[in-house]
């Protein structure tokens, strides 16, 4: 019940705010990194640490960390908005 207070407060705190606030975090055991939510750890984790970009532009090789980095260039970029799907 306590996690589930503490989840919802998160949601409505900036991530320092928390911090400031003494909420518990979660590290990232490779980085230190904290954050607030188990969710974006976990995502860091399997995107951003350690990890090289997914994503490549197959027109001019950019290479982007999120697919939705890497749609938004492409319809930004190459107007290919059927890549948006
Ligand atoms: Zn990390
Ligand atoms: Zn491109």
């Amino acid at each position: 019940m306590t996690q589930l207070v503490i989840d919802v407060v998160c949601l409505f705190t900036h991530d320092k705010a928390s911090l400031l606030a003494g909420m518990p975090r979660h590290f990232c055991p490779n980085c230190q990194k904290s954050y607030c939510h188990k969710t974006t750890l976990l995502r860091h984790q399997r995107y951003e640490c350690g990890q090289p970009p997914q994503f490549r532009c197959p027109e001019c090789f950019y290479k982007f960390r999120y697919r939705s980095d890497f749609l938004r260039h492409m319809a930004r970029k190459h107007s290919l908005f059927n890549w948006v799907n």
